[in-house]
């Protein structure tokens, strides 16, 4: 990935701008996931926007905070830090020394909270939640004010001290801004900026028993990193006068700006923490890391490549226009990286037994096969061919319809990279009339030759020697919604749940040498599509877990009659 980018948007021309004018002399941006969970690729559009603003200006020494905004106890768990970490370095992004825990400002968050009640910008309401609920009023309606709201400031003071103390009830009393219960905006009628809450927190223990709200820490968390462009997803527009508010009036060492952008969307899945969470503990999918999920840790044992998922973002570019992006410019990414660069096998997945009845019984070839027909670079390989050898069931027909071109009684096909054999007879289950084997003789010199004459070979199929076939469970996955908009769907987004979206194949077989690679490891198995070994079942030296990563064509769009 280069450093200089040509790349052109709204939030790149406002930082241009701002190095130009010399409002500032570098940007510093953050990425600031709360550890409630693990991330998806909607995060990786707020990674790849931030990190990459960080690498494209280095030469004016940019650089892009990790901070965890883990300010609320009670739903942030060490295990998501650590998936947070994992994935962002396997997308390729790097913060350098720049890892920061906003649970480590909250004596900075205190004091600031000191300042505002001197100031009388600040009070603690020892109204119930409910009492503030009610007198919030509505979008057309101002709230009404607190009784509490004109105190004096010592005694707020005193109260939020016994707040701090642990002398206080969960509930029993917050602490808020002071700034216009009739505004327009209800964001600035008076919110809560502090809360109690005797919950023990995964970074300060129990240091702490009243934590701050996200409104009133975030922009304090930036200001206190010397955030220049803080970036974020439009629902915080109504958000950013209390942000500027906040930074207005609190002691602050700098002025970051915040800026918004249309979240990115997806269809046919869905990106909320909440509704993956509802996937995750109903059982829906095996996990956090279930290959059907958008989840980075998904489609990292998906073996969608991290170098595709950053190009689609690029490509969905940036925008204050909320959209939904198909689904299909994701995998059109995946498949341009992989047909670039994975490397060619063989595998059938459905197989049934060809003979060779003409190639002597203990004769084994070494056949030389393209690693990637379409990049001669990439080499070749040997492949043993046997007298037996599996190929795909429906890669024969008895009776064939017109425009069907590979094997059928008296017809001639290709070996991938070998002979051309040509059918001389099958039998046949009674009972079902299933093909049970085929029977077919080779033809000496047609490796690499076309076919003699008065033999008509139009196709070339793939196949994998009998006796050298490694057995593999293969999981064949496919989107796991069936409708665009999940959430939408009517029953809820369980009732739209693709009953196929998860297929596994326990009698595949695969191409030699593929049992000793590595978990992650990626290929195409050629005809079929693009596959990984599984980053969990799979180990080297057992029997292989090859996840289905995507097919080798967008099999929706045919169904959709795009
Ligand atoms: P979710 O809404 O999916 O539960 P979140 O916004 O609560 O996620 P955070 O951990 O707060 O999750 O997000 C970290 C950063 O990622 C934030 O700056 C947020 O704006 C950004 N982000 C989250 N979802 C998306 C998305 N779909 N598109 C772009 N950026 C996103
Ligand atoms: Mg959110």
């Amino acid at each position: 990935m280069s450093g200089k980018s040509d790349k052109r948007d709204f939030i790149r021309d406002i930082i241009a701008e701002d190095l130009a004018t010399g409002k500032h002399a570098t940007t510093i941006t953050r990425f600031p996931p709360e550890p409630n969970g693990y991330l998806h690729i909607g995060h990786a559009k707020a990674i790849c926007l931030n990190f990459g603003l960080a690498r494209e200006n280095a030469a004016t020494g940019a650089v892009c905070h990790l901070r965890f905004d883990d300010t609320n106890p009670t739903k942030e768990e060490q295990e998501y830090v650590d998936s947070i970490i994992a994935d962002i370095k396997w997308l390729g992004f790097d913060w350098g020394e720049h890892l920061y825990f906003a649970s480590n400002y909250f004596e900075f968050f205190y004091e600031c909270a000191v300042h505002l009640i001197k100031e009388g910008l600040a009070y603690v309401d020892e109204q119930s939640g409910e009492e503030i609920r009610a007198t919030r009023g509505t979008l057309t309606e101002g709230g009404q004010e607190s009784p509490f709201r004109d105190r004096p400031a010592e005694e707020s003071l005193a109260l939020f001290a016994k707040m701090r103390e642990g002398g206080v009830a969960n509930g029993a009393a917050v602490l808020r801004a002071r700034i216009d219960m009739a505004s327009p905006n209800m964001n600035l009628r008076d919110p809560v900026i502090y809360r109690v809450l005797h919950e023990s927190h995964h970074n300060t223990g129990d240091a702490w028993c009243i934590y701050p709200m996200y409104d009133y820490a975030h922009p304090l968390e930036d200001a206190h990193e010397h955030i220049t462009h803080s970036l974020c997803t439009l629902e915080f527009e109504n958000h950013r006068p209390l942000y500027d508010w906040v930074i207005r009036h609190c002691p602050v060492p700098a002025i970051p700006r915040q800026i918004e952008f249309a979240r990115l969307s997806v269809n046919y899945t869905v990106m909320s923490k909440r509704k993956l969470l509802q996937l995750v503990e109903g059982g829906h999918v095996s996990g956090w890391d279930d290959p059907r999920l958008p989840t980075l840790s998904g489609l990292r044992r998906r073996g969608f490549p991290p170098e595709a998922i950053v190009a689609f973002c690029e490509r969905v570019g940036l925008t204050k226009v909320k959209s939904v992006t198909d689904v299909a410019l994701l995998e059109f990414e995946v498949r341009d990286f992989l047909n670039r660069t994975a490397p060619r096998r063989m595998a059938v997945l459905d197989p049934v037994k060809l003979v060779l009845t003409n190639f002597p019984d203990d004769r084994v070839e070494e056949v030389e096969a393209l690693n990637n027909p379409e990049d001669k670079s990439a080499g070749t390989r040997k492949v043993p061919l046997g007298r037996e050898i599996w190929i795909e069931r429906d890669d024969f027909m008895v009776d064939p319809p017109k425009k069907y071109f590979r094997l059928a009684p008296g017809r001639a096909v290709r070996l991938r990279g070998g002979y051309i054999v040509q059918h001389t007879g099958h039998t046949t289950d009674p009972a079902t009339g299933e093909v049970m084997e085929i029977h077919a003789e080779y033809l000496p010199g047609t490796i690499g030759q076309d076919a003699p004459e008065g033999v008509v070979c139009k196709a070339a199929i793939h196949w994998v020697s009998a006796a050298h076939a490694v057995d593999a469970e293969v999981r064949l996955y496919d989107r796991l919604f069936t409708e665009e908009d999940p959430e939408g769907c009517e029953g809820g987004l369980l009732a739209c749940l693709n009953p196929d979206s998860l297929r596994v194949v326990t009698s595949a077989k695969l191409e030699p040498g593929l049992d000793t690679v590595d978990p992650g490891y990626r290929c195409q198995f050629e005809r079929i599509g693009y596959f990984s070994a599984d980053t969990v079942d799979h180990e080297p030296g057992r029997q292989p877990v090859f996840n289905r990563t995507i097919g080798l064509k967008d099999s929706w769009a045919k169904q959709k009659g795009r």
